[in-house]
């Protein structure tokens, strides 16, 4: 049975290129598809504080780059281009389409992880770049020295505004309860930090400003009193989304849009995997990422070898 490749791993991140580096070391011809830059969420984060082996922390595009190189040394190849869509998944030779060519495969491993939401809001598309953001590593020096808001409460909005509060004068958490979700060591690194403030139980009702952000329509969910907040830049982290699209018609999803797997991430279609953020029951960290994709490889050298 030929094929261009024994694997193709759709997407370069941490989970992709786990993989990619298991499957080279098994000696499987191995192709990365990715559609922006190697490293996945890893290119928008700062500081990783919680992946072993690096006790004073790693910047996130350092990371990155490490893995690619490793993974590369053992001859993955990769080709930067959007994957769009899978045919004949069910059969022994799999083919992936890309928005300019396609590539043959025995196997496919899906590790396209995920995308953060938008808040949905008024204002927000047409702001967008213009003062709203959904990555403060890209955008936040931008606004060295002036006062900046950051929409939600869990790990990811914690996480950022702490990056923030390096760089700007202050910034204020806007969260919709009185509660944060996210992990008790952020929340009390924040509680402790003078740059910031929070303005509990308050949604964005809208972002305003001529031609760029400097104010929002904001509501007092206790009080219901609606009034303008001035900011300079928001910054929106309400929760993540998998970049699972292409495979709606073709795969079983879970009602969020993430792969179902089984402990070892095979999918319900022989010889198609998946790992990391997009996969269904993922808790979203780096190092369970990296697992996922090791364990995603072994199963396909297995599975290719039975
Ligand atoms: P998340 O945990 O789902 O938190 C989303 C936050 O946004 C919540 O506070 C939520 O409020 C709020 N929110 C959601 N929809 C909203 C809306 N329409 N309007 C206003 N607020 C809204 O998402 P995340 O922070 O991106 O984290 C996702 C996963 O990644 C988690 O498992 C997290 O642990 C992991 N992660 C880990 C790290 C780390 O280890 N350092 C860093 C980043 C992410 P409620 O709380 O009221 O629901």
């Amino acid at each position: 049975m030929e094929t261009d490749y024994d694997v193709i791993i759709l997407g370069a991140g941490a989970a992709g290129l786990a993989a990619g580096l298991y499957t080279t070391r098994a000696m499987l011809k191995t192709l990365l598809l990715e559609q922006l830059g190697p490293g996945g969420q890893l290119l928008i984060t700062d500081d990783i504080e919680n992946y072993p082996g690096f006790p004073e922390g790693v910047k996130g595009q350092e990371l990155a780059t490490m893995m690619e190189q490793q993974t590369a040394r053992f001859g993955a190849e990769t080709e930067y281009t959007e994957v769009i869509g899978i045919e004949n998944i069910e059969q022994p030779i799999k083919t992936i389409h890309t928005d300019d060519r396609e590539f043959t495969a025995k196997a496919v491993i899906i590790a396209t992880g995920g995308s953060h939401n938008k808040l949905g809001v008024a204002g927000e598309d047409a702001l967008a770049g213009r003062g709203v953001s959904y990555c403060a590593v890209c955008d936040g020096n931008f606004f060295r020295g002036q006062d900046v808001v950051v929409v939600g409460g869990g790990d990811s909005a914690l996480d950022e505004g702490h990056y923030l509060s390096g760089i700007v004068n202050s910034v204020t958490f806007i969260h919709r309860r009185d509660e944060l979700r996210a992990t008790k060591v952020l929340q009390e690194r924040a509680f402790n930090n003078d740059k910031v403030k929070f303005l509990w139980s308050h949604v964005v009702e809208e972002f305003r400003g001529d031609m760029t952000l400097d104010r929002a329509l904001v509501k007092d969910l206790k009080t219901d009193k609606l009034y303008e907040y001035p900011m300079a830049a928001a910054f929106i982290y309400v929760g993540f989304h998998p970049n699972t699209e292409y495979l709606s018609d073709i795969l079983e999803l879970d009602s969020g849009g993430h792969v179902c797997t089984d402990i070892n991430m095979r999918t319900t279609i022989p010889m198609v995997y998946a790992c990391g953020d997009a996969r269904a029951e993922s808790t979203r960290q780096l190092g369970a990422a990296v697992g996922d994709g090791i364990t995603a490889a072994l199963a396909a050298f297995h599975d290719l070898n039975n």
